[in-house]
């Protein structure tokens, strides 16, 4: 049909270069976005992120040495606890309460993870547990394929996006919302600490052999690779393989490999059908190592209210 304005049907421009990079640093930089785009792979946006991937590489140049190896694992550890006890059973689920203090601490380490702010995962997150593997879930293997469930649903415009109608009861904290919209500031800052970090050691205790970019690659680098492929194997791969105690909607599995790498969270059959626990595997010889740590800042009084399994839950259990 004719329109009285010719400009009316053509798409949006697309945005100049200077703002798309600006949301590297500022998500809230104003964007227009042409719809047929929405789901495409923003590869500029994401281009810090492929860097990230592509600078692994470096161990060749920069070497190895014991301290780099354990700062890696010890922030791959810390990072873990704070993405499944946090962004995922508090900020996603609200399965137990904390002070505002212990909630902005974890909110930063969690910020860290590069897998953006708090408001952005527990929104996507919270969306996932609403339309689970059916065509509106961001990230179903059984609906978009393996690859894009792990590591391209979140590339595109639509995702990155933060939501705040699905998360109201956490925008309203105004240091969250910051955390969120300069998502990059966090892990720039870790990054740069740890270099730091290893500029000191060089001089001071020079035989533990490292360095400013050694501790760079491994500490932040490494690291931060292999957290974000571990805790995405809960929406690929937790999906797929395993086997399912419950009788739920969507394809969840409960795997001990996974439950193992991401400290409990791959007992999500489990946590499908019953995401208002703050415990995931429910039986005692499913390894749960967030839970061990929750209950462990529960008895320090950090966090109160730790939402056991319901009785009911453990007796509609298939196995
Ligand atoms: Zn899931
Ligand atoms: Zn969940």
């Amino acid at each position: 049909m004719a329109s009285s304005n010719p400009t009316a049907t053509l798409p949006t421009a697309r945005p100049n270069l200077a703002v798309r990079v600006r949301r590297w640093f500022d998500s809230a930089a104003a964007e227009e976005v042409d719809a047929s785009r929405e789901d495409r792979i923003d590869w500029l946006r994401a281009a810090p992120f492929v860097a990230l991937h592509v600078a692994c590489v470096c161990v060749i140049w920069v070497g190895v040495s014991p301290i780099a190896l354990i700062v890696a694992g010890v922030l791959y550890a810390v990072r873990m606890f704070a993405l499944t006890g946090f962004y995922h059973r508090y900020f996603s689920h609200r399965t137990f309460q904390v002070s505002r203090t212990v909630q902005f601490v974890f909110a930063v380490i969690g910020a860290s993870c590069v897998q953006r702010g708090p408001l952005w995962w527990a929104a996507h997150h919270r969306h996932h547990h609403r339309v689970t593997d059916t065509p509106d879930d961001p990230h179903s293997p059984k609906i978009h394929g393996f690859l894009w469930s792990h590591i391209g649903w979140f590339l595109t415009p639509r995702n990155f996006r933060t939501d705040l109608s699905r998360v109201p009861d956490l925008a309203k904290f105004p240091e969250l919302r910051w955390l969120d919209r300069y998502d990059t500031l966090v892990p720039v800052l870790l990054a740069a600490a740890l270099f730091g970090l290893g500029v000191l050691l060089q001089r001071v205790a020079p035989g533990l052999h490292t360095s400013g970019a050694q501790m760079l690659v491994w500490g932040f680098v490494v690291s931060t690779i292999v957290l974000f492929h571990a805790t995405v194997t809960i929406n690929s791969l937790a999906h797929r393989f395993g086997s399912r105690r419950y009788d739920t909607k969507d394809d969840s599995r409960n795997n001990l490999w996974l439950a193992l790498l991401t400290f409990g969270e791959g007992w999500h059959n489990n946590h499908h059908f019953f995401p208002g626990s703050s415990r995931q595997g429910f039986r005692w010889w499913e390894v749960d190592l967030t839970w061990y740590g929750l209950k462990a800042m529960s008895a320090l009084g950090l966090v109160r209210g730790l939402k056991p399994v319901p009785a009911w839950v453990l007796q509609r259990a298939r196995s």
